[in-house]
């Protein structure tokens, strides 16, 4: 039996690295599998990769990945490899220019591999940020809003492995930076719901 960091590395190199089951592959110049502790107690799961981490083969490392970062520091979880974290997406491969939402379709063709993640990594809590996670890992429809999903105590259940975690819903952190300029009070309301949501999170998986 693999350890989990091996597992995970596993399926990223060959596996995710050459998947063409959705049409998002032609955008990926490097695939955006994971980050942090395979054995983490929290996983972060996002939309999908930027331009950035497109690049660098990285989630989370762009704009929207310091602001993660820094809400992150002040509940006092760090992203390392030996740290209580790691964080993932919805889909491995970039949606293109102008980052749109991917499809339902897209979604669901790379679910196996958000699954294979879960089941390896066997968090304590699941945190979602953003719509597409929340709604796609609770079973909405995407058009679910955030308000509504965080709002509510939510199990992943995964019956092939028996897996069934408590799930957090909160806001991405590239809806705070998109207000940052133009809304600076509705920012910093995000930015403090996102902060108490990781706070209920560590205090599931650290109680
Ligand atoms: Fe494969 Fe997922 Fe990339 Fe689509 S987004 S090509 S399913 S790895």
């Amino acid at each position: 039996m693999p350890d989990s960091g091996s597992h995970l590395e596993y399926l990223r190199a060959s596996r995710a690295e050459t998947c063409r089951r959705c049409a998002l592959h032609r955008n990926r110049n490097k695939v955006v599998f994971g980050d942090g502790n395979p054995d983490a107690d929290i996983v972060l799961v996002g939309e999908a990769p930027g331009r950035e981490e497109n690049t660098e083969g990285i989630p989370f490392i762009g704009k929207a990945g310091k602001v993660l970062d820094g809400l992150l520091r002040r509940v006092g979880l760090i992203r390392a490899l030996d740290g209580p974290i790691y964080i993932c997406n919805t889909v491995k491969c970039w949606p293109g220019h102008g980052n749109p939402d991917p499809l339902r379709e897209q979604i669901v063709a790379c679910s196996p591999f958000l699954r294979m993640q879960l089941r390896i990594v066997r968090p304590k809590v699941i945190v979602t940020l953003g719509r597409v996670a929340g709604a796609s890992l609770t079973g909405h429809a995407l058009d679910e809003s955030v308000g509504y999903l965080r709002n509510h105590d939510w199990m992943f259940e995964d019956p092939v492995s028996g897996l069934s975690v408590p799930l957090v819903a909160t806001y991405h952190p590239s809806y705070i930076l998109r207000n940052l300029t133009d809304d600076p009070k509705t920012a910093k309301e995000a930015a403090l719901k996102v902060q108490a949501d990781l706070e209920r999170a560590s205090r599931i998986a650290f109680p």
